[in-house]
């Protein structure tokens, strides 16, 4: 599938959107989910052009998981996560919706997980739970 500049991802890399950011370098930026599954939901996305972890070049992959690594640690030690689910949904098929590639980080059970991107957030809090987790990385 042909990379869309215009999905909501790219637009927030290039900083047309907002998004309540929690870590950025030069190849990777995490931000909290604004439709969380539970609280504490947040999101790691490479800054390549990839839609899927399949078209993720292997080297931006494993540098990508690293932070990913960084932003669960930050997220159990912030929220005191008993544990934290790691999604990464890739292609329309499985449910993906934002043609970007990303991980998701969710601080819950897969038997408590919350619909996915059905209902948007409560901004305070959201923005709340950011401010705890930037605290602890
Ligand atoms: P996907 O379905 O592609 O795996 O996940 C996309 C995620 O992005 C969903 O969890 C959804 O809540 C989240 N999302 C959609 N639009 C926005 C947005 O504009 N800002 C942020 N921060 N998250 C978004």
């Amino acid at each position: 599938m042909a990379y869309d500049q215009q999905n909501i991802f790219a637009r927030i890399l290039r900083g047309e959107l907002p998004a309540i950011k929690l870590y950025e370098d030069e190849h990777v930026l995490a931000f909290m989910d604004i439709m969380p599954q539970a609280d504490g939901h947040a999101l790691v996305i490479p800054k390549v052009a990839a839609v899927t972890l399949l078209d993720l070049p292997p080297e931006a992959a494993a540098y990508t998981i690293n932070i990913v690594q960084k932003v669960a640690k930050a997220i159990e030690k912030a929220l005191d996560a008993k544990g934290i689910v790691l999604m990464q949904l890739s292609g329309e098929a499985a449910g993906q919706t934002v043609p970007h590639v990303h991980f998701h980080l969710i601080p819950s059970s897969i038997h408590h997980l919350g619909k996915h991107a059905a209902q948007m957030g409560d901004q305070d809090k959201i923005t709340a739970l950011a401010e705890k987790i930037k605290a602890a990385l």
